[in-house]
């Protein structure tokens, strides 16, 4: 029997010529903050761009980002000091072009964002209130009331969207609730991508015809039973590039975000880090301060730091979580800062004056994705990458809060220029044949929450070669009667995705026999030279390629236990 994850390249079988179809210079798949910054990029010099968005766009990692936007436009600050906070919390396996890149455009990204119109919070004499988050020496986060930054964010984006081209004679389409099933691969044996096979609720299934796709999808957080991530985060777009044949990198690296709320019954909403940078102490049933002891930075040492002392305390005191004591902040000032949080911990009938909030980590952020260079391009002729579903590198082992949404506005807007120059190539007839499944029904939702317990309970924040077996024999056997089906709902397309995305998770991360950054590994505590490089898998290779290496002394020194 073959292996459904190499074998499969198409989830539905389909023949083009009876299809709807629909043209456009650049397909863009996803309406965050990467895909909208792509397609304005590809309107402002006169292309026209489809964004696809399976919900509508409020309902994105983007829309919920909370703490804030890193960019150095304080005077004292600077872009090579907002690089090395970058390039040391990422434990030596950052690109440093990708990261000097970013940092140097941030500050003139925030001006634009101004002139957009987004609102920034400003201290009493007017300038732009800079929060600080852990792993930044400085205050260089930007937010918008308190920690409501996505929402606005996406206010600003869309509405820049509506208002039309005014002279570039380009244009912008967003089709929301319309699912990008798999990409368009040419026959013509160069791999290169034509588009993608969409499906909507109304207009079914469609094919979109492109010179270049855009992956922005966002990350895979969904596969972890505990998270912080929106319903939409399945990574669809890494585990359908996967299926085309690009290379995916970095896929072991998963950044857990130490303070979750966690409250029986409760969303998983996030306290945000800038509640620890105004001063919110972690402590224990004890109420003694764990994080002192732990870095120098204590409360604000970098997350892969906090979430795996977390999970230390928790082991030892047996309890299911930790707290957050915000009355070193006070009461008054937190509500006047952070009034979404305020109401938010009141809901549950906490008094931020005298309760502790109970928190806990949970998977946050995708630093792998689809390997792409700094203007996005991947492996793929036609096919680029950004945001939080791409691998340029810009992160390394770990990312630095807040850095996120500015990676989407800047990597955003060079794939999107990028792909605008792609040559035209003509669409072609393909003939896609999925033999059908003779094995029984299954029950998707059943299967989907087993999935994400066994990969929050074997791949979560400290993860062992031993575990990580398990795993892989878990979803081999999901796999054998979940691969071979044909669906004709998202939900079952979701779930082939996450089997795809959670088995190459599981072997990117038993492959790492060491532990950096965000990946800890309890069998290889240590950061090993020998693994001071990044490692990306192919559908066509059984072992990873290693790429972007790092010299063994940096290596040494960027072992994420280093103080950052
Ligand atoms: C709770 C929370 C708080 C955060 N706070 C911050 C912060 O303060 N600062 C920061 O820098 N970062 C923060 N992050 C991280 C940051 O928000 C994300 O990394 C970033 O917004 C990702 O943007 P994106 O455009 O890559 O993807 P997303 O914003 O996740 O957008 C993905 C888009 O792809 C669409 N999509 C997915 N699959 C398909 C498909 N198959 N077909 C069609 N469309 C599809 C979705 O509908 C969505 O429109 C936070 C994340 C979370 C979850």
């Amino acid at each position: 029997m073959g292996d459904p994850l190499v074998d499969r390249r198409y989830l539905i079988p389909f023949r083009s010529p009876l299809l709807p179809q629909i043209f456009t210079d650049v397909l863009v798949v996803g309406g965050g903050v990467a895909g909208l910054r792509a397609a304005l990029e590809v309107r402002d010099r006169g292309g026209d761009a489809i964004v696809l968005a399976k919900a509508p766009l409020e309902v994105s990692s983007t829309a919920w980002a909370q703490g804030g936007i890193a960019a150095a436009i304080d005077p004292d600050d600077t872009a090579e000091a907002h690089a090395v906070d970058t390039l040391e919390v990422g434990c030596g396996l950052n690109d440093p072009a990708a990261v000097h890149l970013m940092t140097e455009a941030g500050p003139a990204e925030i001006d634009a964002l101004r002139r957009f119109g987004m609102r920034l919070d400003e201290a009493d004499d007017g300038a732009i209130d800079l929060a600080r988050e852990g792993g930044h020496r400085r205050r260089r986060i930007v937010h918008t009331d308190g920690a409501a930054t996505g929402r606005e964010l996406v206010r600003v984006l869309r509405e820049r969207v509506a208002l039309g081209a005014r002279k570039s004679g380009g244009s912008i389409r967003i089709f929301e609730h319309c699912f990008a099933i798999d990409l368009l691969s040419s026959a013509r044996g160069d791999g290169r991508v034509l588009g993608a096979i969409t499906h909507h609720p109304r207009h079914g299934l469609q094919l979109i015809w492109a010179k270049a796709t855009v992956i922005a999808s966002g990350g895979l957080g969904q596969v972890f039973r505990e998270t912080t991530n929106p319903r939409v985060a399945t990574g669809d777009g890494i585990a359908m590039a996967w299926r085309a044949g690009a290379s995916v990198a970095d896929l072991e690296f998963v950044q857990f975000h130490p303070t979750v709320l966690y409250v029986a019954g409760a969303a998983r909403a996030l306290l945000s880090e800038a509640v620890r940078g105004e001063g919110a102490w972690l402590v224990d049933r004890d109420g003694r301060r764990f994080m002192q002891d732990a870095h120098p930075m204590a409360e604000l040492a970098p997350r892969d730091v906090v979430s795996r002392t977390i999970a230390a305390t928790l082991a030892r005191t047996g309890e299911s979580h930790v707290w957050l004591d915000l009355r070193p902040i006070g009461a008054a000032r937190f509500a006047q800062r952070f009034p979404g949080l305020d109401a938010l911990v009141r809901s549950f009938g906490l008094d931020p004056a005298s309760d502790p909030v109970p928190v806990h980590p949970a998977a946050h952020y995708t630093i792998g994705g689809v390997r792409c260079d700094l203007h996005g391009r991947t492996d793929l002729p036609g096919l680029f990458a950004c945001g939080e579903a791409g691998a340029s590198g810009v992160h390394g082992a770990n990312r630095l809060a807040s850095n996120s949404l500015l990676e989407g506005l800047v990597f955003g807007g060079r794939a999107g220029a990028a792909a605008l120059e792609e040559e035209a190539a003509p669409p072609e007839r393909i003939i896609a044949d999925v033999a059908m499944s003779h094995r029984a029904e299954l029950d998707v939702s059943d299967v989907r929450s087993s999935l994400r317990s066994a990969v929050w309970r074997n791949a979560g924040i400290v993860r062992t070669g031993s575990r990580l077996d398990d795993l892989l024999d878990m979803l081999d056997f999901w796999g054998r009667y979940s691969l071979d089906k044909i669906f004709d709902d998202t939900e079952g397309w979701e779930l082939q995705n996450q089997i795809s995305n959670a088995t190459l998770l599981a072997k990117a991360s038993r492959w790492r026999r060491e532990s950096r950054g965000t990946h800890a590994r309890e069998d290889f505590p240590e950061s090993r030279g020998e693994f001071a490089t990044r490692a990306c898998w192919r559908r066509d290779r059984e072992a990873p390629e290693m790429f972007g290496a790092t010299t063994e002394a940096s290596a040494e020194t960027a072992s994420s236990e280093s103080p950052a």
